[in-house]
């Protein structure tokens, strides 16, 4: 990976969206490349992997949906969806197509850029930090060095958002973590931002996880994972 400039490329079918999304990005320093529909997208990731992909949710061949989980069979590449609609939000994050966040259009150039900052700067150095590091808890065994995950022997595929979501939960077990602190924890955000993507990325672990899924949620507050028990629940397994 070039850690100095990293390259984005946005793909984005309508050309007004693409060239400001372009300028506001160039002007932060970034280089840009564009692709203004799926394939082309898919062909460019192809040749050269970018650092960092916005990609619309709209695009008039392949759907940005199915550009995700195409890339997602061979890359974490972090990805950044433009929606039309705030309702596509539960559809991009959700079907474990593993979008690392989105915006809804309209939406602020300057706001783009300070996710895009923040996203690179998640995806990048810290996690080597805790290579090795394991939590177990219950039924759970994470490892945050080969970023697996596996209830009893079987191991869940998670997007890389919703581990990290995991791992800062049960690295604070016992304490409430407030939205916002975890939108600024495992997305970055200085800022207050929308609150709605950790509660949909709580709903997909949730459901991966089933029964071993160590989340509580604390109402008006935020969520938990209650300290490990040595009792837990001792349900018979066949
Ligand atoms: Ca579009």
């Amino acid at each position: 990976m070039n850690a100095a400039a990293p390259n984005i490329l946005v793909v984005e079918d309508e050309s007004s969206i693409a060239s400001f999304v372009s300028l506001y990005l160039k002007n932060a320093g970034y280089v840009v490349r564009t692709a203004a529909n799926g394939s082309d997208a898919l062909a460019q990731v192809a040749q050269e992997m970018p650092g960092l992909i916005v990609l619309d949710l709209m695009l008039p061949d392949i759907d940005g949906i199915e550009v995700t989980k195409r890339i997602r069979q061979s890359s974490d590449v972090p990805i950044l969806m433009l929606t039309a609609r705030d309702e596509d939000v539960d559809k991009i994050i959700g079907l474990e197509v593993g979008a690392d966040d989105y915006l809804t259009k309209p939406f602020n150039p300057r706001e783009l850029v300070a996710r895009v900052k923040s996203i690179l700067r998640r995806a990048a150095p810290e996690r080597r930090e805790r290579e090795s590091e394991t939590i177990e808890h219950g039924d759970l065994h994470v490892d945050a060095g080969r970023r697996e995950v596996k209830v009893g022997e079987e191991e869940v595929q998670l997007a890389p958002k919703e581990f990290d979501l995991l791992w800062e939960l049960l690295d604070h077990r016992g304490l409430v973590l407030t939205r916002d602190q975890l939108l600024e924890r495992v997305w970055g955000y200085t800022f207050a931002g929308d609150t709605r993507t950790v509660d949909v990325h709580v709903r997909q672990l949730r459901r991966k996880l089933g029964d071993a899924s160590p989340i509580v949620t604390v109402w008006g507050v935020g969520y938990k994972v209650s300290p490990a028990k040595d009792a837990k629940k001792d349900t018979a397994k066949t």
